[in-house]
């Protein structure tokens, strides 16, 4: 079917809006007709090919919510109708890391996901000339319609707005995901965050919820700020010459936990220095390909530690409901970190507003109607 999707078909270079081709779902995928797309940071990375070669011409969008309309032979966990959020990992729970637990870390996800095709190792989506265009992150959602792997479909409950669904398979659950199942923050832990745009806003929410105090909230920018005190953020600091010291002066002998939530070298080794003797950085942003960061080695000896956290560390078919049934009780505002709300067409100009640092999540109106924006 002739579907509206956006093109990324050269690296920095406008996104283009116009018709692509979009194949049936094959078996144990889903189609699914999209409401609403948040705007991350990884769509800035990608479409300024930041991540590597080879990776267009390509249908962006990874973070999206919309309403089932086919599925695919061997489907059973959702039906046409259904209210669905899209998992970036459609982990297969049969292969070696899936078994051991590690569902984010799913082997044939992670071969399919950089090379933009679906789990079978082919793209359903392509130009009106027949060239094949790559699902980004397995997603795609930049579009009027997706086909999914099955378990890339995760089901919502019906009475949570779809243009605040829209946002929990990415920024929420890697944010949430990050606190509660890599770090497991224990109440009464401090922490610091540096980066507090759609992702660090997150985290920020989650460490409320963890019980942690205090929270310190790092940015550049003053709105973010005021955003992560909002949210439960117990000192807001711009990010300065002085940050790392700060966050040691507020904690007494410096953070048990920092997030890392932009991708850059400057702030993991931040991240780093805003830790006590035994504290632990936690990275979360995503940096380009081939950057590397350096660390003070002798501070090993105090037993501070470093690790990655990729797409919170959890299951999302369990993750993604529960942050959806938060969200409906009231403990999690989702709309509260959305500062645009914008139609299809406006992507290059939310994308832009990334690349300088501006706002928290931009959603993109897919089919306003589905996305009960009001
Ligand atoms: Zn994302
Ligand atoms: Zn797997």
């Amino acid at each position: 079917m002739r579907i509206r999707a956006v093109v990324l078909h050269e690296p920095r270079s406008p996104l283009v809006l116009e018709e692509v081709e979009l194949a049936p779902p094959g078996p144990q995928e889903v189609l699914v007709k999209v409401a609403a797309a948040g705007v991350c940071h990884s769509d800035v990375r990608l479409a300024d090919g930041e991540l590597g070669e080879g990776r267009w011409p390509m249908v962006l969008g990874h973070e999206g919510a919309g309403v089932v309309e086919a599925v695919g032979e061997g489907v059973t966990h959702v039906a046409p109708g259904d209210h669905v959020a899209f998992s970036i990992v459609p982990s297969c729970r049969r292969c070696e890391e899936c078994r051991a637990g590690r569902l984010t870390l799913c082997l044939p996800a992670g071969e399919a996901g950089p090379r933009g095709v679906l789990m079978d190792g082919t793209s359903r989506l392509s130009l009106p000339d027949g060239t094949a265009l790559q699902h980004a992150l397995m997603t795609a959602c930049f579009a009027e319609r997706v086909v999914v792997a099955a378990a890339g479909a995760v089901p919502l409950p019906n009475a949570l707005p779809l243009w605040q669904g829209a946002l929990l398979g990415c920024g929420v659950v890697t944010g949430f995901g990050a606190v509660r199942n890599t770090a497991r923050v224990a109440p009464g832990a401090s922490a610091a965050v540096v980066g507090c745009g759609g992702v660090g806003l997150q985290v920020v929410a989650a460490l409320r919820l963890a019980g942690a105090e205090p929270i310190v909230a790092i940015d550049r920018d003053r709105a973010k700020l005021e955003l992560a005190l909002a949210r439960g953020a117990t000192h807001g600091l711009e990010a300065g010459p002085a940050t790392a010291g700060d966050v040691v002066r507020i904690t007494g002998r410096g953070a048990d936990y920092a997030f890392e939530v932009v991708g850059r070298p400057e702030t993991i080794r931040l991240a780093w220095d805003c830790l006590r003797p035994g504290g632990t950085a936690v990275v979360v942003g995503l940096a380009p390909t081939g950057v590397d960061v350096s660390l003070p080695a002798i501070e090993f000896l105090s037993d501070k530690g470093i690790r990655g956290s990729y797409y919170g560390g959890g299951d999302a078919l369990r993750d993604l409901p529960a942050l959806a049934e938060l969200a409906l009780a009231g403990e999690l505002d989702l709309a509260g970190v959305v500062t645009s709300v914008e139609p299809l067409e406006a992507v290059n100009g939310a994308l832009d507003r990334l690349r300088r640092g501006e706002g928290a999540r931009t959603v993109l109106l897919v089919d306003p109607d589905l996305a009960a924006y009001d």
